[in-house]
This record gives structure tokens, sequence and C-alpha cells, in this order.
């Protein structure tokens, strides 16, 4: 069975078309990944999985249950993490606070078997010696792998990345690209949207170009990468790498 599916995904803000029938199935344990030029609906999309925003029309399934609603209704969707590009930790408390939150908060679990979760997930991440620090102590590339491990905290079946490298100085990039690789591994179900195209070649095990709020080609990397249908990947690739 499929862990996502979404079904006809459609979604216009003010009279223009965000997203124009978006389809696609995720499997457990794969990592898909959207790439696409600058206001082609990525994030909308990613959003719309997760129900922080709905849509007009369409539907999305997570392992088989029906999700998404509109006028408010929306279920709280915590099987699915997301990590955002400018990390959006909460700037009053420190690493681990952070990690804790939302298991506290929203699953109402006990506070001491958070704590050590929190712990085993910042040591994971490699912040075993930050768990105390307040994020405006941290650099970029530590707050983004404090988001990464807030996000496992949830035990989440699915994680989306939403550039999640895209705020960093370059030379912190690969700290975080080495813990979303990590996770790949240890098959977390993933859709990733980012610029870096050597990281989506390695990791993703299959590829979607969107543009225009569509999805414009959907294959393996080999075929995305190398030999994609649509010249317009091929000048995007050019243009990016
Ligand atoms: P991407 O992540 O691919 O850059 P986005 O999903 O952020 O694309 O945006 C897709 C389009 O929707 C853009 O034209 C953007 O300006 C527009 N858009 C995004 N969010 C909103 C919003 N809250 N209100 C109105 N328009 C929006
Ligand atoms: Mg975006």
């Amino acid at each position: 069975m499929n862990l996502i599916e979404v079904k006809n995904a459609n979604k216009k803000y003010n009279n223009s078309v965000v997203l124009n029938d978006i389809n696609i199935d995720v499997k457990k344990g794969e990592v898909l990944v959207i790439i696409g030029p600058s206001g082609s609906g990525k994030s909308t999309f990613l959003r719309c999985i997760n129900n922080l925003e709905s849509l007009d029309c369409g539907d999305v399934y997570i392992n088989g249950e029906k999700v998404n609603f509109k006028n408010n209704n929306s279920k709280s969707v915590t099987n699915v993490g997301m990590v955002f590009q400018n990390f959006n930790l909460f700037p009053h408390m420190t690493a681990l606070q952070n990690v804790m939150a939302a298991p506290v908060i929203v699953k109402k679990e006990k506070k001491e078997e958070v704590k050590e979760r929190a712990i085993n997930l910042l040591e994971k991440v490699g912040l075993k010696d930050k768990i105390n620090c307040y994020p405006s102590k941290l650099s970029g590339g530590q707050k983004q792998r404090v988001a990464i491990a807030r996000a496992l905290a949830m035990n989440p079946d699915i994680i989306l990345f939403d550039e999640p490298t895209s705020a960093l100085d370059p030379e912190l990039v690969g700290e975080v690209l080495n813990v979303i690789k990590e996770l790949a591994k240890e098959g977390m179900t993933m859709i990733v949207v980012t610029h870096e195209m050597g990281f989506a070649r390695e990791i993703a095990d299959r590829v979607i170009f969107m543009e225009d709020g569509k999805i414009l080609e959907e294959d393996i990397p080999e075929i995305i990468f190398s030999r994609p249908k649509h010249l317009r990947i091929k000048q995007f690739l050019q243009k990016v790498i």
C-alpha cells in the first residue's frame, strides 16, 4: 500500500492556478524528490499534504486514510513531519525544549519519556553538547538539525523537507544533507524539495519536475538528470548545476 496518495490536487490563489491536477503516490521507505523553478508550487504542494493549507479539490490519503478536509475541519496530521527552509524553531525554547514541545503538548506524552527520546535524537543529529542552547546561539546548520530532531520526535511515518539547505551558508549545507541521507538509509519515507542536484540524484528513488503547478516529468534520477524527455528540464538543470 502507498503511504501517501495525492489524487487530483488542485489549488488556486486568487485567480491563479498554483496546483494543477497533481497526482502522486509514495511507498513506505521511498524518497521522492521534487525539483523545479521558483514559484512552481512545490511549497504549496507540501503544505497541502501536511494540511497546513487546504486544496480546492482533490484528496490526500496517508496510510489509506483521508486527511484533508475543508472549512478548518482539518485533522491535525501528526504522523507527517515537516522541515522548513527557515527552521521555524521556537526562539524562547532551548534545543531540547524545541524537540520536546510537540510530543508533550500535542500528543500529551509523559515529559520524562519524551526527554530521554529527545536527548537521543539530538545526539543522533550530532548536537548532544547543544541541548541547552537557545536557537540564537546555534549556527544555521545546527538549527536545521534541531528542526530535523524535532520532526523525528513525533515518530512520523513520513517527513517533508522544503528546501532544507537553502537558507544555509554553503559550508553548513553538508552537515544537514548528511543527516537527511542517514535517515534515508534507515528507511524513512520522505518527500524532499531541493535545489541541491547532486544530493537529489544520490538520495532520490524517484524525481518529479514541477512547473506552473503541474508535474512535467516523473522518473528515476538517472533519467531526469541525464536524459529527461523535456528540453525544459535540460535547460533548468544547466542553470542550477
Ligand atoms: P515554490 O515553492 O515552487 O517556489 P510556492 O508554492 O511557494 O512555489 O508558490 C507557488 C505560487 O503561489 C507562486 O506564484 C506564489 O507567489 C503563490 N503563492 C504562494 N503562497 C501564496 C499565498 N499564501 N497567497 C497567494 N499566493 C501565494
Ligand atoms: Mg518553495
